[in-house]
């Protein structure tokens, strides 16, 4: 058994979605589960339409979900209109689901208020539609593609917006929907990001939760591999939009993906919770290059070898530096200053910390204010907006000194106001202005990875042990 998840871009159009069946088509030997994102866009406008119910603008509302609505029809319309009964039962299955958004968005326009909850119910809409979708277009394929409901498997806490699997839960249901589909050679088919709370209400898994949903999955039936099918050729060892020299890395170990994840790199934070959990191998792959490799995170990635894979970048980020010479040789100085962020509920990234001072970055600039008012009170404080966290993920990144000395001198004339080595050598993570962010990575990345052109400069040389060859993938 394997999973299969298709993003956004991967089912955007008509065109897309029958690209995407030839996918699954290729690999129906290997008992695939089928998971799909909303088309792309459409979350978005979902969001958007809440939020316009709340601010009171109808003619806005009607916009957007006509929109909606038009973009399933037209990928109906070319992919299974030939087949009557089919496109018939589709534009059905779209006609009540359209209304019942629009029951829940006129309750969201009478409060004037949006619940996450409710939100949860209206956003849904859109993976159960493009999973329905999709499970009639494999139909016509003679494929035989079956819709399951997400929420019959999937089951979460009742943290609306960003919720968490029950596992145990979720496993038995998987076992019970799933199974006995694949065993009788059906190819389920499931819209990814929903989810069901013990009482019966929808929630999500938190934006772009598909991936999560792909692992989840995967995790509870014991797939040999989950596939996350996207626009891009893997995880790369930077962003390609301004780094020319960027490049797919073949293999990574579950511990740096996740660590590349959380730096926003083209997976949900999450996904590879599950994955490491049950030990299943994810691979990242190209819709539009469906024969080549893609990248293949195991739990192990390319054991025996050491130095730095990926940089990566998060960006809109605040340093808050604090400094006080109460400090020195003062205990509780630190339990103080967390104290203050726990109050204000502002979580803390990353930190770095010298005899007098102690410096943090932080996601959001919510409370910023109050904090900075209540850290006064015991030390100095500068916050410092817009900044950018460049991270260089690998494996034991400490042990070979090229790494931090190729770094540095890449930096040279570029102010950093941070460094911090993350847990055993997995992330150097170095804070600079936003401004000099892109350059920075540009003349890290050169240093790390491109000599003439070729890659990378510090070979990741085995420690005896071979490489794990990617494997293929049929
Ligand atoms: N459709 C959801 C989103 O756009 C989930 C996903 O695409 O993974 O956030
Ligand atoms: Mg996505």
């Amino acid at each position: 058994m394997i999973v299969i998840k298709f993003g956004g871009t991967s089912v955007g159009d008509a065109n897309k979605v029958a690209a995407a069946i030839d996918i699954v088509a290729e690999r129906r030997d290997q008992k695939p589960i089928i998971v799909v994102s909303a088309l792309s866009g459409v979350t978005n406008d979902l969001v958007a339409a809440s939020e316009a119910a709340r601010d009171q603008k109808p003619e806005l509302v009607r916009e957007i979900i006509a929109r909606v609505r038009q973009r399933h029809e037209d990928v109906a319309m070319q992919l299974v209109q030939q087949k009557f009964d089919f496109f018939e039962s589709f534009l059905k299955q779209l006609t009540k689901q359209v209304d019942q958004i629009q029951t829940i968005l006129s309750g969201i326009a009478l409060l004037g208020e949006i619940t996450l909850r409710a939100k949860d119910k209206v956003v849904s809409i859109g993976e159960k539609l493009s999973s329905v979708l999709f499970a009639y277009s494999m139909m016509m394929r003679a494929l035989p593609g079956e819709h399951v409901e997400s929420e019959e498997v999937i089951w979460t806490n009742d943290n609306f917006g960003g919720a968490t699997p029950l596992m145990n839960r979720t496993r038995e249901a998987a076992m019970k929907t799933l199974l006995p589909l694949v065993e009788r050679n059906h190819i389920p088919v499931m819209g990814g990001f929903i989810g069901r709370t013990m009482d019966g209400a929808t929630t999500t898994l938190g934006r772009n939760g598909s991936d999560y949903s792909a692992a989840i999955v995967g995790a509870a039936v014991g797939a040999r591999e989950v596939q996350i099918w996207t626009d891009v050729d893997g995880l790369l060892t930077c962003d390609p939009r301004f780094v020319s020299g960027a490049r797919v890395i073949d293999l990574l170990s579950h511990e740096e993906a996740a660590e590349l994840a959380s730096f926003g790199a083209k997976l949900h934070p999450r996904t590879l919770e599950p994955a490491i959990a049950a030990g299943i191998p994810v691979r990242v792959l190209n819709t539009d290059k469906p024969s080549s490799l893609g990248t293949l995170i195991t739990r192990d990635g390319s054991e025996g070898s050491s130095g730095p894979r990926s940089i990566a970048r998060k960006r809109h980020v605040t340093v808050v530096h604090m400094t006080s010479n109460k400090m020195l040789g003062a205990h509780g100085f630190l339990a103080r200053i967390f104290a203050a962020f726990e109050e204000e509920e502002v979580s803390v990234d990353l930190i770095a910390t010298s005899e007098v001072s102690v410096s943090v970055t932080v996601d959001e600039r919510h409370n910023i204010e109050e904090l900075r008012q209540r850290l006064a009170q015991f030390a100095d404080v500068e916050i410092i907006d817009e900044q950018a966290i460049i991270a260089i993920v690998g494996r034991n990144l400490l042990n070979d000194t090229r790494v931090a000395s190729h770094v540095f001198e890449a930096l040279r004339g570029i102010p950093t106001k941070m460094i911090s080595l993350g847990r055993s050598g997995l992330n150097l993570s170095i804070v600079v202005d936003d401004r000099d962010s892109e350059r920075a990575i540009q003349q890290i990345h050169a240093a790390l990875f491109e000599v003439e052109g070729q890659a990378p400069r510090l070979s990741t040389e085995p420690t005896g042990e071979a490489p794990v060859a990617p494997r293929g993938n049929s």
